[in-house]
């Protein structure tokens, strides 16, 4: 990751960062910072080009975020990150860590940034057997014993510290207790509990989805189309339903070569999806009539269909049908 502190930097790596491994993150950050080197230029950017540039890092609503706070900050803030927990958080997507993170990193006050690190350590260390996600009790003790450690001199460094100490040395799987430099400190460690700390988390069981995902042809055209609501929301995708006859019905165009081409296994959130992708042509570029007013449809170039569908959904249709 850039060893440059800057606000910019750090909410972009701190965003990527949330979900997503950092060896994923790696490359789509360099990419990033490549075409959005300053804040600016990412606020003038169009929507499509941004979400283009998150393809394979998932949870598309951070990149719209980024970019709708890039264009409050220009708009509102001259292009400058407000130093202020309460601005900061004001702002789309930018929640009590990342403003602390950007805060303590980069503008250096005694900020708290609890992540997933500073969670892991904090409950061996104190032997909690709770989370912070979990009550307003358990959130407020880890907060305020990352509000004591921040609050010690130089924020940044600190909260940097605590953070490697947790992704290279208290690490999920194999914490090194052995050469630990605060293991006479650790509750965990002294009862013998550090693989019980911290406590598993409750994690929604997976949902199976299955249905059908439309490659629609005309000429050298392709049929996209996007919803408000529901999985890929405002996101451009390819047409989904649940069966082919009835994903076919809706459009109510007169298709031809109509045919199965295999199928597809995709998640998104805790949604575990088998598509079968099917393929059809139609001979009139009209477009189906939209099924609400928050829908829209369109036909775009076959061969630049990556400018427009940039969920790597459309990508497995599409190679399955190609
Ligand atoms: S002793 Fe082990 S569990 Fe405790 S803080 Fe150190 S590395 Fe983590």
């Amino acid at each position: 990751m850039d060893a440059k502190r800057d606000p910019y930097s750090t909410w972009i790596s701190e965003t990527m960062l949330q979900q997503t491994r950092v060896d994923t993150v790696l490359g789509h950050y360099a990419r990033w910072m490549q075409s959005f080197p300053t804040v600016f230029l990412l606020a003038a950017a169009p929507e499509q080009i941004v979400l283009s540039h998150w393809q394979g890092l998932g949870y598309y609503a951070r990149a719209r975020n980024l970019h709708q706070a890039a264009q409050i900050i220009v708009q509102e803030h001259g292009g400058k990150f407000p130093p202020e927990h309460k601005r900061l958080t004001a702002l789309p997507g930018i929640g009590p860590y990342t403003a602390g993170a950007i805060l303590s990193l980069a503008f250096h006050q005694p900020e708290p940034a609890l992540d997933g690190n500073l969670i892991r350590v904090f409950s061996r260390l104190q032997n909690w057997e709770g989370l912070p996600q979990e009550s307003a009790h358990w959130k407020s003790l880890y907060w305020n014993l990352a509000t004591r450690f921040a609050e010690q001199s130089p924020p940044n460094l600190i909260n940097e510290a605590l953070m490697e100490f947790g992704a290279l040395v208290c690490t999920p799987k194999k914490p090194d207790c052995a050469h630990c430099p605060i293991g006479d400190h650790c509750q965990a460690l002294r009862l013998d509990l550090v693989h019980l700390r911290p406590p598993l988390r409750k994690t929604r069981a997976p949902l199976d989805v299955r249905g059908n995902i439309l490659i629609l042809h005309y000429q050298d055209k392709l049929l996209v189309e996007r919803g408000t609501t529901g999985l890929l929301a405002k996101q451009w995708r390819l047409p989904m339903g649940s069966t082919a006859e009835d994903l076919i019905r809706a459009l109510e165009l007169n298709l031809s070569d109509i045919r199965k081409c295999g199928l597809v296994k995709h998640s998104i959130t805790h949604h575990r999806m088998q598509l079968q992708v099917v393929f059809a042509k139609t001979q009139s570029d009209v477009l189906p009539p939209d099924p609400d007013e928050n829908f829209q449809r369109q036909w775009i170039p076959l061969d630049r269909w990556q400018e427009t569908l940039v969920n790597s959904l459309a990508a497995k249709a599409i190679r399955k049908w190609s």
